[in-house]
């Protein structure tokens, strides 16, 4: 409720400027439609108010057509701009994928999608408060006062104008005050659910009688652990080899367009678009590769968290038929694991992870 409330402040703070005030000629103005629609789509999505991320995409999109069609109103001195629209759907698209990269995942064993309810658990303990919001707020301005003041100064350049660095300074700050700033509150949300015991679903402390009809309950943190040092590298040098992969490509083609015409007059018209755009395009193409090696280092996550105490997650020796041992370890490697010791209400608890899901 409060975060409906937040969300609807903040949409009319990122929309009606915009509408209003026009932005200079040559400003970031494709970054930032890129910025504000990605921001209404992650606040609106996570709101639920509009549903799937297909009703959102069609919802979002629709405003996104209606704000630039409206820009056409004789007196605003504005004008419809398709490129603009571009920018707009390209947040909306790269928000959507993060989303969907960062939301529950059905998949792996019971334990580790408990893990994974916790964790959205503790976030929506933490965007339950109004005071949070603006903790949120205020470390995100925080970064961006940051983020742009830095690139501002340092970030001088002969190609990309001051303004368009500050811009792009601000965001890189702010999305990181804002990074920083939800983790350090997600922790403390779970240290208050645990020792509240609150229910995963309904966020009630345990006990509370509305929690009965909710079918959720509280679970504590699991014992088990993934080793995920690999994964994490894997996934950077996944980013960093596309993102030179981009710039390769880029360089690619100026070097190549001077042999065949039509490769240069493409390059030049989309030379043409401004930089202010390419920048925006580079945005959404490094996204959505973001987004979509978040999701395939989360799969991963999930498929090691199905082998776990099936064999050894250093090693792969098998652990299977081991004698039963107070501490079990690895035979091969020496690797502590925690045994199955048999959960007697699987059944029970998969049925009341189907009502968690948020
Ligand atoms: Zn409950
Ligand atoms: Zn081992």
């Amino acid at each position: 409720m409060v975060a409906v409330i937040s969300v609807l402040v903040l949409f009319a703070g990122t929309h009606y400027p915009k509408l209003s005030i026009g932005t200079p000629g040559d400003g970031p103005d494709k970054i930032l439609h890129f910025l504000a629609f990605a921001t209404v789509t992650v606040l609106l999505r996570i709101s639920g108010i509009t549903g799937g991320a297909a009703s959102t995409l069609v919802l979002v999109g629709g405003l996104a057509i209606l704000d630039e069609v409206t820009q056409e109103i004789p007196g605003l001195g504005r004008s419809f701009d398709p490129l603009d629209l571009v920018a707009d759907f390209g947040g909306i698209i790269v928000a959507l994928a993060w989303i969907a990269a960062l939301g529950p995942d059905r998949s792996g064993p019971d334990w580790f999608r408990t893990g994974q309810d916790r964790r959205i658990a503790s976030l929506v303990l933490l965007l339950a408060s109004p005071v949070n919001w603006l903790h949120l707020a205020i470390a995100t301005s925080l970064g961006a006062m940051l983020g742009g003041v830095f690139l501002g100064v340092a970030g001088r350049n002969p190609i990309v104008g001051p303004v368009t660095m500050v811009v792009v300074g601000a965001a890189a700050g702010g999305i990181a005050g804002l990074v920083a700033c939800l983790e350090s509150g997600r922790r403390h949300a779970t240290d208050r659910m645990d020792r509240e015991q609150r229910c995963l679903n309904c966020l009630e402390p345990n006990g509370c009688p509305r929690c009965e009809t909710c079918g959720g309950g509280y679970r504590g943190p699991s014992d088990r652990h993934i080793p995920s040092r690999r994964i994490a590298m894997v996934a950077t040098l996944w980013t960093i080899g596309s993102a030179m992969l981009l710039f390769g490509g880029y360089l690619l083609l100026m070097t190549r367009s001077s042999d065949r015409s039509w490769m240069g007059t493409a390059v030049r018209r989309y030379d043409a678009l401004g930089l202010n755009f390419e920048m925006m395009v580079d945005a959404t193409l490094l996204g959505l590769v973001g987004a979509f090696v978040v999701h395939r280092s989360r799969r991963r996550m999930s498929r090691i968290a199905a082998r776990y105490g099936i064999e050894c997650l250093r090693c792969g020796h098998d652990l299977q038929g081991l004698p039963e041992q107070p501490e079990p370890r690895c035979p091969e490697c020496g690797e502590a694991f925690v045994a199955d010791s048999g959960v007697p209400d699987v059944a029970a608890r998969r049925e009341s992870e189907e009502h968690g899901e948020r």
